[in-house]
């Protein structure tokens, strides 16, 4: 069975086709390389039953070229990043909405039978009651945000409009190896990970007593797997570890998993940061049968097996 991975350069979509090519699927993969990286596609090309297309969402035709003769598509092309969203909402919006749109169509057109597609916890907004549930209204406060709530109700309506199943997952804050450390807006995890590894203090901007729900992309993966075994269609949900942990606690775990005693620096409170996040994560356990299995040490474990660590943007 072939399966289309947009985003196979990036940090999650890689973990995912790789994966999926361990589970005897074919794989093609489609990127523009916008923040994707080279040599991730060039690992991939060097496995069996892989093909990389090199294309842009935004570009039509180069997407009904990428769902010809496939059956299930996984969506996590996207520029992900908040920032970014607010500094350049024109070009945010065009991949990431007007980009899943061609994707949604072309898939319809093509006969594809299974559309799963990555949203983002960011759709919930802030100074919201935890755990957060997929049946609270959303409040996207960012053209990311908003760009991602716009893909899930494409999603949604293609499966009520066309033949097409679709399910989007709300990733919490994913993290592992590939993953960028570089970047004022890169995700927490991965630099802390790469200063402490490098013997450097970690800057906690504010008291570190601010949570997330950190979920390891190897959980991720195994939750897009459950997406498309399952019989669900038309519905969201969380992909969460279902645990909140500090920043304060994440540096404490980082020691002592790197057997060091580093003292993080402490900075000013950045304005726009969600406070505290947790994941309602029932309706993934009975519906999907997922249920995250990597707890936050043992995931930052096997970062330090792979310690050459790459991209990703600040993501809520
Ligand atoms: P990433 O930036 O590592 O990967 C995204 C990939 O999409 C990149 O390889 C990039 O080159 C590609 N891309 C961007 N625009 C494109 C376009 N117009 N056409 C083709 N390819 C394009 O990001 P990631 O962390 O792997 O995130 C994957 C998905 O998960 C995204 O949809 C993101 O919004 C979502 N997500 C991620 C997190 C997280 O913590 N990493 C959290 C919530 C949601």
């Amino acid at each position: 069975m072939a399966v289309l991975v947009t985003g196979a350069a990036g940090f999650i979509g890689s973990s995912l086709a790789n994966d999926l090519l361990d589970r005897g699927f074919e794989v093609i993969g489609f990127d523009n390389l916008e923040t994707g990286d080279r040599r991730t596609v060039a690992e991939l090309e060097a496995r069996d039953r892989f093909r990389f297309i090199e294309g842009d969402l935004r570009d039509i035709d180069a997407v009904r070229t990428a769902v010809d003769d496939v059956e299930c598509v996984f969506h996590q092309a996207a520029i992900a990043s908040v920032q970014r969203s607010i500094d350049d909402p024109v070009s945010v919006t065009t991949a990431n909405c007007l980009g899943s749109t061609h994707l949604l169509t072309a898939a319809r057109d093509a006969g594809v039978d299974r559309l799963v597609v990555a949203s983002s916890a960011a759709v919930y907004g802030r100074n919201r009651s935890l755990p957060l549930d997929e049946s609270m209204p959303v409040a996207p406060e960012s053209p990311y945000a908003l760009s991602k709530h716009w893909t899930e109700e494409m999603a949604i309506q293609a499966s009520e409009f066309y033949d097409l199943d679709t399910v989007a997952l709300r990733y919490f804050n994913v993290y592992g190896p590939g993953q960028d450390p570089a970047g004022e807006y890169a995700a927490v995890i991965p630099t802390f990970f790469e200063r402490m590894a490098a013997g450097q203090q970690p800057t906690i901007y504010g008291d570190g007593e601010q949570t997330r729900d950190f979920v390891h992309v190897d959980d991720v993966v195994e939750a897009n797997v459950c997406a498309m075994r399952s019989g669900c269609t038309g519905e969201v949900f969380n992909i969460a570890a279902g645990t909140s942990t500090s920043v304060n606690d994440l540096v404490r775990t980082l020691n002592d998993v790197l057997g060091t005693t580093i003292d993080p620096a402490y900075g000013p409170a950045r304005s726009g940061d969600i406070r505290h996040s947790r994941a309602d994560v029932t309706k993934a356990k009975e519906q999907l049968g997922f249920d995250a299995t990597i707890g936050l040490q043992e995931g930052l474990r096997r970062m330090t097996d792979t310690r050459s660590t790459v991209s990703s943007v600040r993501v809520g």
